[in-house]
């Protein structure tokens, strides 16, 4: 398998240390119900998965959900997200997290993503993360100023290199008025302290006095615990670049002195109608939204394969048509395959190929468009994708076949009465009928 490494901005030969691969997601912060934006990066990675199960690896996966300490500012400014979320509406942040993780992993399913091995919800990783600070500080890495402990980033040497940060520039481009006790720029809160009158529910104590942990610390001691480093492939978005994962590689060399991930991927953005998705333009689809305009999840995940997961993709009502023509066609076809098998040409290769390719499912769709394929290769492309094409088109039943061979004879005998009535009577049971010279073939409507 090719795939893209941020780490080294290379396409490499991936091949894991053992024969268990090893692959951590950065997961949602579970303070708002997603955008179909945010379930972009999970359906890429969910093909990542199946790509390397059809090649005959082993998995395993972890995914985080953030329920604490990710600031609105994804920096060390303004409020926790899951604070905010829950004074604007006058519930806790423990049910903040509650509902809206339930709704994650519920459209997750919908979206037929594989489970993850492990679901870890960074609050169960309180103690692992106190440690984690421990170990950074006695490591000498860490610096503490009135509102937390902060990682100094002039002692990790490497600190610019995965993002290509310019530090200097982004030293004489620091806003006036930055956290005045930091010593660089790019330090960043490991732990942040509780101040006198704030409201921060989740807390905990350490140091003396109450606090909580930041953002990035969670993803290194969860997979610290879970997975061990150097883990195979990290995930994300490509948000993640310049502080979330620099943040987290940091941290787990500050700690644990090692080398977090071989392989980083990052996914690009969404665009609705050419805009940025967000609430003040009025585009922030749900799936649910979409469900509730006649598309189903499979539809949406049919336009997320349809295109590659790097580089911007542009969504509109009109190309998701097409993403879910597309995939009734596929049904089509396999609808046909219950009628009249078509033999294998041994072109799923082909389609693997495209995909083991750096996941390259655009192109394997346009092979899948152009090719011969039996019943056992589209049972394969379903494995490969996810999109519920064999179990969404089971073959008929005896007693459809025999109402679809009553109306051949009633049509033969031009008994169109007949005919019509039993072709109502498959339509009223989704089941629509399109006539060949050999008879009628059946799909589903
Ligand atoms: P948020 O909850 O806004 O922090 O978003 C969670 C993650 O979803 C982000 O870190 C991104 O990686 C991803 N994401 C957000 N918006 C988009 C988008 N428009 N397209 C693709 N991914 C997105
Ligand atoms: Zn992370």
């Amino acid at each position: 398998m090719k795939l893209y490494n941020t780490l080294t901005r290379k396409l490499e030969n991936f091949k894991p240390v053992s024969d268990e691969v090893k692959i951590y997601t950065c997961g949602p912060t579970v303070y708002n119900t997603p955008h179909i934006g945010n379930y972009a990066a999970y359906a890429y990675w969910d093909l990542l998965v199946r790509c390397l199960l059809a090649n005959g690896y082993k998995v395993k996966r972890v995914l985080n959900l953030t329920d604490v300490g990710h600031l609105t500012s994804d920096g060390d400014e303004g409020e926790d997200k899951l604070e905010k979320s829950a004074r604007l509406t006058g519930k806790t942040p423990f049910e903040i997290a509650e509902y809206y993780s339930k709704i994650y992993l519920d459209d997750y399913a919908k979206l037929e993503f594989l489970p993850a091995d492990v679901v870890a919800r960074a609050t169960d990783y309180i103690s692992e993360d106190i440690e984690a600070v421990d170990l950074m500080r006695e490591h000498g890495y860490t610096y503490e100023t009135r509102d937390g402990v902060y990682f100094d980033t002039s002692k990790f040497l490497e600190y610019a290199d995965f993002a290509r940060l310019d530090l200097a520039g982004l030293k004489a481009g620091a806003r006036v008025g930055f956290s005045s006790e930091k010593k660089n720029v790019s330090d960043f809160a490991v732990w942040k302290f509780i101040q006198p009158g704030e409201n921060h529910a989740m807390r905990w104590d350490y140091l003396g006095r109450p606090g909580y942990p930041g953002w990035h610390l969670e993803c290194a001691t969860i997979i610290h615990k879970e997975l061990g480093e150097p883990i195979d492939i990290h995930t994300g978005g490509i948000d993640h670049i310049p502080i979330h994962h620099t943040n987290e590689i940091a941290e787990t060399y500050a700690a644990y002195g090692t080398k977090l991930a071989r392989f980083w991927l990052h996914c690009d953005f969404i665009t609705i109608d050419g805009q940025k998705i967000s609430k003040s333009l009025g585009n922030t689809y749900t799936l649910s939204d979409l469900e509730s305009r006649g598309f189903s999840p499979m539809d949406y995940k049919m336009w997320l394969l349809s295109g590659h997961y790097q580089g911007t993709r542009n969504f509109t009502f009109e190309s998701l048509e097409a993403a879910k023509n597309r995939r009734a066609n596929w049904r089509e076809r396999i609808a046909l395959c219950h009628q009249k098998p078509v033999e294998s040409e041994g072109n799923f290769v082909k389609i693997l190929e495209a995909v083991s390719n750096n996941l390259n499912s655009a192109e394997a769709c346009a092979i899948i468009d152009n090719c011969a394929l039996s019943l056992d290769d589209w049972r394969k492309i379903d494995e490969l994708f996810g999109l519920r094409l064999i179990s969404d088109t089971p073959d008929v039943s005896d007693e459809i076949y025999n109402l679809i061979h009553e109306r051949d004879v009633a049509r033969a005998n031009k008994d169109f009465a007949m005919s019509d009535k039993i072709r109502d009577e498959l339509l009223k049971q989704g089941i629509a009928l399109s006539d060949t010279p050999d008879g009628a073939v059946w799909y589903y409507n």
